[in-house]
Protein backbone atom coordinates (compact mmCIF):
# COMPACT_ATOMS: atom_id res chain seq x y z
CA UNK A 1 0.00 0.00 0.00
CA UNK A 2 1.15 3.33 -0.71
CA UNK A 3 1.52 6.19 1.83
CA UNK A 4 -1.98 7.85 2.68
CA UNK A 5 -0.46 10.76 4.83
CA UNK A 6 2.74 12.19 4.74
CA UNK A 7 2.82 13.29 8.58
CA UNK A 8 0.70 12.08 11.11
CA UNK A 9 0.44 13.24 14.93
CA UNK A 10 -0.56 10.96 17.59
CA UNK A 11 -1.54 12.59 20.64
CA UNK A 12 -1.29 10.31 23.32
CA UNK A 13 1.42 7.24 23.11
CA UNK A 14 -0.60 4.46 24.53
CA UNK A 15 -1.94 0.92 23.25
CA UNK A 16 -4.38 2.37 20.22
CA UNK A 17 -1.87 5.17 19.42
CA UNK A 18 1.00 2.53 19.72
CA UNK A 19 -0.53 0.02 17.74
CA UNK A 20 -1.84 2.44 14.96
CA UNK A 21 1.61 3.52 15.02
CA UNK A 22 3.31 0.11 14.32
CA UNK A 23 0.03 -0.77 11.85
CA UNK A 24 1.50 2.40 10.05
CA UNK A 25 4.95 1.31 10.13
CA UNK A 26 4.32 -2.47 8.88
CA UNK A 27 2.14 -1.18 5.50
CA UNK A 28 4.16 2.01 5.21
CA UNK A 29 0.89 4.02 5.32
CA UNK A 30 3.09 7.31 6.66
CA UNK A 31 6.05 9.00 5.51
CA UNK A 32 6.27 10.65 9.00
CA UNK A 33 5.08 9.45 12.57
CA UNK A 34 5.43 12.40 15.29
CA UNK A 35 4.15 11.82 19.06
CA UNK A 36 3.30 13.49 22.19
CA UNK A 37 2.28 11.87 25.36
CA UNK A 38 2.15 13.77 28.86
CA UNK A 39 4.80 12.29 30.51
CA UNK A 40 8.67 12.44 29.29
CA UNK A 41 8.84 8.80 30.36
CA UNK A 42 6.16 7.73 27.85
CA UNK A 43 7.57 9.97 24.90
CA UNK A 44 10.91 8.44 25.98
CA UNK A 45 9.86 4.86 25.69
CA UNK A 46 7.70 5.58 22.42
CA UNK A 47 11.22 7.26 21.06
CA UNK A 48 13.42 3.62 22.31
CA UNK A 49 10.87 1.43 20.89
CA UNK A 50 10.47 3.15 17.67
CA UNK A 51 6.57 3.86 17.49
CA UNK A 52 7.50 7.32 16.23
CA UNK A 53 9.92 9.33 14.21
CA UNK A 54 10.22 12.21 16.94
CA UNK A 55 7.95 13.30 19.76
CA UNK A 56 7.40 16.48 21.23
CA UNK A 57 7.12 18.25 24.47
CA UNK A 58 3.86 19.42 24.16
CA UNK A 59 0.85 18.50 21.75
CA UNK A 60 0.90 22.08 19.97
CA UNK A 61 4.34 21.26 18.47
CA UNK A 62 3.49 17.95 17.37
CA UNK A 63 0.47 18.70 15.35
CA UNK A 64 2.30 21.69 13.45
CA UNK A 65 2.08 20.51 9.98
CA UNK A 66 0.61 17.57 10.14
CA UNK A 67 -2.11 16.15 7.82
CA UNK A 68 -3.35 14.04 9.78
CA UNK A 69 -3.68 14.66 13.90
CA UNK A 70 -5.00 11.76 15.83
CA UNK A 71 -6.06 12.16 19.55
CA UNK A 72 -5.89 9.00 21.59
CA UNK A 73 -5.68 10.31 25.28
CA UNK A 74 -8.97 9.51 27.25
CA UNK A 75 -11.84 10.96 26.78
CA UNK A 76 -12.08 13.43 29.18
CA UNK A 77 -8.40 15.01 28.21
CA UNK A 78 -10.02 15.39 24.71
CA UNK A 79 -10.97 19.31 25.24
CA UNK A 80 -8.16 20.27 26.83
CA UNK A 81 -5.78 18.71 24.02
CA UNK A 82 -8.34 20.54 21.59
CA UNK A 83 -8.53 23.70 23.30
CA UNK A 84 -4.23 23.48 22.72
CA UNK A 85 -3.82 22.05 19.14
CA UNK A 86 -6.63 24.24 17.63
CA UNK A 87 -4.51 27.12 16.57
CA UNK A 88 -1.32 25.41 15.33
CA UNK A 89 -3.53 22.95 13.31
CA UNK A 90 -2.53 22.64 9.13
CA UNK A 91 -5.17 24.11 6.98
CA UNK A 92 -7.21 21.02 5.16
CA UNK A 93 -5.56 18.76 8.00
CA UNK A 94 -7.95 16.27 9.70
CA UNK A 95 -8.34 14.94 13.02
CA UNK A 96 -9.16 12.19 14.26
CA UNK A 97 -10.14 10.72 17.50
CA UNK A 98 -10.09 7.24 19.01
CA UNK A 99 -12.06 7.80 22.01
CA UNK A 100 -14.66 4.96 23.00
CA UNK A 101 -17.95 7.57 23.39
CA UNK A 102 -18.36 9.87 20.27
CA UNK A 103 -20.95 12.29 21.58
CA UNK A 104 -19.40 13.93 24.84
CA UNK A 105 -15.88 13.96 22.54
CA UNK A 106 -17.61 15.77 19.19
CA UNK A 107 -18.85 18.37 22.08
CA UNK A 108 -15.47 18.58 23.78
CA UNK A 109 -13.63 19.05 20.44
CA UNK A 110 -15.29 20.51 17.33
CA UNK A 111 -15.84 24.01 19.10
CA UNK A 112 -12.29 24.06 19.17
CA UNK A 113 -11.48 23.46 15.27
CA UNK A 114 -10.78 26.40 12.72
CA UNK A 115 -12.72 26.22 9.43
CA UNK A 116 -10.94 24.40 6.86
CA UNK A 117 -9.89 21.41 9.36
CA UNK A 118 -11.87 18.13 8.90
CA UNK A 119 -13.19 16.68 12.14
CA UNK A 120 -14.12 12.66 11.76
CA UNK A 121 -15.03 11.42 15.32
CA UNK A 122 -13.57 7.81 15.40
CA UNK A 123 -13.73 4.68 17.56
CA UNK A 124 -11.61 1.23 16.69
CA UNK A 125 -13.62 -1.32 18.44
CA UNK A 126 -10.63 -3.51 19.43
CA UNK A 127 -8.69 -3.54 22.67
CA UNK A 128 -6.80 -5.35 25.61
CA UNK A 129 -6.56 -4.79 29.18
CA UNK A 130 -3.31 -3.48 29.15
CA UNK A 131 -2.22 0.19 28.66
CA UNK A 132 1.10 2.04 27.67
CA UNK A 133 2.86 2.80 24.64
CA UNK A 134 4.57 -1.08 25.20
CA UNK A 135 1.58 -2.86 24.96
CA UNK A 136 0.44 -1.82 21.38
CA UNK A 137 0.57 -4.40 17.97
CA UNK A 138 0.46 -3.95 15.14
CA UNK A 139 -2.35 -6.53 14.19
CA UNK A 140 -4.71 -5.17 16.96
CA UNK A 141 -7.30 -3.83 14.69
CA UNK A 142 -7.28 -6.77 12.11
CA UNK A 143 -10.72 -7.78 11.02
CA UNK A 144 -12.01 -5.58 14.01
CA UNK A 145 -14.86 -2.83 12.97
CA UNK A 146 -13.61 1.36 12.78
CA UNK A 147 -16.74 2.80 13.43
CA UNK A 148 -16.72 6.71 12.28
CA UNK A 149 -19.19 9.08 13.09
CA UNK A 150 -18.99 12.15 10.58
CA UNK A 151 -21.47 14.89 10.96
CA UNK A 152 -23.56 14.99 7.54
CA UNK A 153 -21.54 18.30 6.14
CA UNK A 154 -17.97 16.71 6.60
CA UNK A 155 -15.67 16.16 3.52
CA UNK A 156 -16.59 13.21 1.58
CA UNK A 157 -12.38 12.94 0.08
CA UNK A 158 -11.55 13.47 4.42
CA UNK A 159 -13.62 11.02 5.15
CA UNK A 160 -12.55 8.10 2.58
CA UNK A 161 -9.41 8.95 3.21
CA UNK A 162 -9.34 7.69 6.88
CA UNK A 163 -11.21 4.87 6.06
CA UNK A 164 -8.57 4.13 3.44
CA UNK A 165 -6.07 4.31 6.56
CA UNK A 166 -7.75 2.08 8.96
CA UNK A 167 -8.61 -0.32 6.26
CA UNK A 168 -4.69 -0.11 5.48
CA UNK A 169 -4.59 -2.11 9.17
CA UNK A 170 -7.18 -4.64 8.38
CA UNK A 171 -9.60 -2.77 10.07
CA UNK A 172 -13.47 -2.81 8.23
CA UNK A 173 -15.25 0.75 8.73
CA UNK A 174 -19.02 1.57 9.10
CA UNK A 175 -20.31 5.07 9.75
CA UNK A 176 -23.37 5.75 11.79
CA UNK A 177 -24.48 8.55 14.08
CA UNK A 178 -22.61 9.57 17.29
CA UNK A 179 -25.94 8.74 19.26
CA UNK A 180 -26.20 5.61 18.19
CA UNK A 181 -22.80 4.51 18.58
CA UNK A 182 -23.03 5.93 22.18
CA UNK A 183 -26.00 3.19 22.93
CA UNK A 184 -24.84 0.65 21.14
CA UNK A 185 -21.45 0.65 22.73
CA UNK A 186 -23.39 1.28 26.13
CA UNK A 187 -24.48 -2.76 25.42
CA UNK A 188 -21.87 -3.89 23.77
CA UNK A 189 -18.80 -2.97 25.96
CA UNK A 190 -19.72 -0.14 28.36
CA UNK A 191 -22.14 -2.11 30.69
CA UNK A 192 -20.57 -5.42 30.58
CA UNK A 193 -17.49 -3.63 31.96
CA UNK A 194 -19.18 -2.39 34.76
CA UNK A 195 -20.62 -5.67 35.36
CA UNK A 196 -17.67 -7.21 35.27
CA UNK A 197 -16.50 -4.60 37.74
CA UNK A 198 -19.08 -5.50 40.32
CA UNK A 199 -18.27 -8.93 39.65
CA UNK A 200 -15.03 -8.80 40.74
CA UNK A 201 -15.83 -5.89 43.57
CA UNK A 202 -18.54 -8.24 45.34
CA UNK A 203 -15.46 -11.11 44.97
CA UNK A 204 -13.22 -8.75 47.08
CA UNK A 205 -15.74 -7.85 49.23
CA UNK A 206 -16.45 -11.61 50.05
CA UNK A 207 -12.75 -11.25 51.30
CA UNK A 208 -11.79 -15.12 50.08
CA UNK A 209 -9.72 -13.05 47.21
CA UNK A 210 -7.54 -12.33 48.95
CA UNK A 211 -7.37 -15.65 51.02
CA UNK A 212 -6.69 -16.93 47.60
CA UNK A 213 -10.21 -19.28 47.52
CA UNK A 214 -11.01 -16.86 44.62
CA UNK A 215 -8.09 -16.97 42.80
CA UNK A 216 -7.18 -20.66 43.00
CA UNK A 217 -10.65 -22.24 42.18
CA UNK A 218 -11.52 -19.08 39.62
CA UNK A 219 -13.53 -20.90 36.71
CA UNK A 220 -13.39 -19.47 33.55
CA UNK A 221 -16.72 -17.23 33.88
CA UNK A 222 -14.72 -15.50 37.08
CA UNK A 223 -11.41 -15.40 35.12
CA UNK A 224 -12.79 -13.62 32.32
CA UNK A 225 -14.42 -11.06 34.61
CA UNK A 226 -11.09 -10.64 36.39
CA UNK A 227 -9.33 -9.50 33.00
CA UNK A 228 -12.05 -7.09 31.80
CA UNK A 229 -11.71 -5.64 35.30
CA UNK A 230 -8.08 -4.93 34.93
CA UNK A 231 -8.93 -2.34 32.49
CA UNK A 232 -7.25 1.08 32.50
CA UNK A 233 -9.08 3.05 35.49
CA UNK A 234 -8.53 6.01 34.04
CA UNK A 235 -10.25 5.59 30.93
CA UNK A 236 -13.27 3.91 32.09
CA UNK A 237 -14.03 6.19 35.11
CA UNK A 238 -13.65 8.61 31.46
CA UNK A 239 -16.35 6.35 29.69
CA UNK A 240 -19.02 5.95 32.11
CA UNK A 241 -18.57 9.53 32.98
CA UNK A 242 -18.76 10.39 29.26
CA UNK A 243 -21.62 7.91 28.13
CA UNK A 244 -23.73 8.63 31.38
CA UNK A 245 -26.82 8.87 29.87
CA UNK A 246 -26.76 5.71 27.16
CA UNK A 247 -25.13 3.47 30.56
CA UNK A 248 -27.87 4.40 32.76
CA UNK A 249 -30.62 3.16 30.27
CA UNK A 250 -28.72 -0.20 29.54
CA UNK A 251 -28.24 -0.58 33.14
CA UNK A 252 -32.25 0.02 34.03
CA UNK A 253 -32.87 -2.82 31.34
CA UNK A 254 -30.46 -5.08 33.00
CA UNK A 255 -31.04 -4.89 36.35
CA UNK A 256 -35.18 -5.40 35.58
CA UNK A 257 -33.87 -8.72 33.57
CA UNK A 258 -31.47 -9.71 36.57
CA UNK A 259 -34.79 -9.03 38.79
CA UNK A 260 -36.68 -11.83 36.49
CA UNK A 261 -34.35 -14.22 36.34
CA UNK A 262 -33.69 -13.52 40.25
CA UNK A 263 -37.28 -14.30 40.39
CA UNK A 264 -36.73 -17.45 38.46
CA UNK A 265 -34.36 -19.36 40.60
CA UNK A 266 -36.39 -18.41 43.90
CA UNK A 267 -39.56 -19.94 42.21
CA UNK A 268 -37.56 -23.00 40.46
CA UNK A 269 -38.52 -21.63 37.15
CA UNK A 270 -36.09 -23.99 35.47
CA UNK A 271 -38.26 -23.90 32.05
CA UNK A 272 -37.74 -19.81 31.89
CA UNK A 273 -33.98 -20.07 32.74
CA UNK A 274 -33.33 -23.09 30.00
CA UNK A 275 -35.66 -20.40 27.78
CA UNK A 276 -33.48 -17.44 28.84
CA UNK A 277 -29.95 -19.45 28.41
CA UNK A 278 -30.61 -21.32 24.86
CA UNK A 279 -31.82 -17.46 23.65
CA UNK A 280 -28.64 -16.23 24.63
CA UNK A 281 -26.48 -19.16 23.15
CA UNK A 282 -27.93 -18.25 19.83
CA UNK A 283 -26.30 -14.62 20.10
CA UNK A 284 -22.96 -16.13 21.03
CA UNK A 285 -23.26 -18.07 18.22
CA UNK A 286 -23.65 -15.46 15.86
CA UNK A 287 -20.96 -13.39 16.90
CA UNK A 288 -18.47 -16.08 16.43
CA UNK A 289 -20.32 -17.06 12.73
CA UNK A 290 -20.10 -12.60 12.24
CA UNK A 291 -16.05 -13.52 13.18
CA UNK A 292 -15.67 -11.04 15.96
CA UNK A 293 -14.47 -14.05 18.29
CA UNK A 294 -13.47 -17.79 18.12
CA UNK A 295 -14.99 -20.44 19.43
CA UNK A 296 -11.24 -21.47 21.11
CA UNK A 297 -11.95 -22.28 24.82
CA UNK A 298 -9.19 -19.76 25.42
CA UNK A 299 -10.97 -17.07 23.15
CA UNK A 300 -8.18 -17.20 20.80
CA UNK A 301 -6.37 -15.06 23.32
CA UNK A 302 -2.72 -17.25 23.08
CA UNK A 303 -3.02 -16.80 19.39
CA UNK A 304 -2.96 -13.04 20.13
CA UNK A 305 -0.15 -13.27 22.58
CA UNK A 306 1.24 -15.22 19.83
CA UNK A 307 0.98 -12.42 17.50
CA UNK A 308 2.19 -10.12 19.57
CA UNK A 309 5.43 -11.69 20.60
CA UNK A 310 6.78 -11.90 17.19
CA UNK A 311 6.02 -8.20 17.12
P1 LIG B 1 -3.47 4.34 27.30
O1 LIG B 1 -2.74 3.14 26.83
O2 LIG B 1 -3.68 4.54 28.76
O3 LIG B 1 -2.75 5.65 26.71
C1 LIG B 1 -3.23 6.94 26.94
C2 LIG B 1 -2.19 7.92 26.47
O4 LIG B 1 -2.73 9.25 26.62
C3 LIG B 1 -0.89 7.89 27.25
O5 LIG B 1 0.18 8.01 26.37
C4 LIG B 1 -0.99 9.14 28.15
O6 LIG B 1 0.26 9.71 28.41
C5 LIG B 1 -1.75 10.05 27.23
N1 LIG B 1 -2.43 11.15 27.92
C6 LIG B 1 -3.32 11.08 28.93
N2 LIG B 1 -3.76 12.32 29.23
C7 LIG B 1 -3.11 13.15 28.39
C8 LIG B 1 -3.12 14.56 28.20
N3 LIG B 1 -3.89 15.35 28.95
N4 LIG B 1 -2.32 15.09 27.23
C9 LIG B 1 -1.54 14.31 26.47
N5 LIG B 1 -1.49 12.97 26.60
C10 LIG B 1 -2.26 12.41 27.55
O7 LIG B 1 -4.92 4.46 26.63
P2 LIG B 1 -5.53 3.76 25.33
O8 LIG B 1 -6.06 2.43 25.72
O9 LIG B 1 -4.59 3.87 24.19
O10 LIG B 1 -6.81 4.70 25.12
C11 LIG B 1 -6.73 5.90 24.40
C12 LIG B 1 -8.12 6.25 23.89
O11 LIG B 1 -8.60 5.15 23.10
C13 LIG B 1 -9.17 6.49 24.97
O12 LIG B 1 -9.96 7.59 24.61
C14 LIG B 1 -10.01 5.22 24.95
O13 LIG B 1 -11.36 5.49 25.29
C15 LIG B 1 -9.88 4.78 23.50
N6 LIG B 1 -10.02 3.32 23.27
C16 LIG B 1 -9.42 2.43 24.11
C17 LIG B 1 -9.58 1.07 23.88
C18 LIG B 1 -8.97 0.05 24.81
O14 LIG B 1 -9.43 -1.08 24.88
N7 LIG B 1 -7.93 0.39 25.55
C19 LIG B 1 -10.31 0.63 22.76
C20 LIG B 1 -10.84 1.57 21.89
C21 LIG B 1 -10.70 2.93 22.15
P3 LIG B 1 1.12 9.23 29.69
O15 LIG B 1 1.52 7.81 29.41
O16 LIG B 1 2.28 10.15 29.64
O17 LIG B 1 0.23 9.38 30.86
Amino acid sequence: MSVIYDRVALIGLGLIAGSMALAMREVGLAREIVGHARSSETRATALEIGLVDRVCETAAEAVRDADLVVLAVPVGAMAAVAAEIAPHLKPGATVTDVGSVKQAVVTAVAPHLPEGVHFIPGHPLAGTEHSGPRSGFASLFKNRWWLFTPEEHADSDAVARIETLVQGFGAKTERMDAAHHDLVLAVTSHTPHLIAYTMVGVADHLKRVTESEVVQYSAAGFRDFTRIAASDPTMWRDVFLQNKEAVLDILGRFTEELFVLQRAIRMGDGDHLFDYFTRTRAIRRGIIEAGQDTAAPDFGRNQRSAEKARI
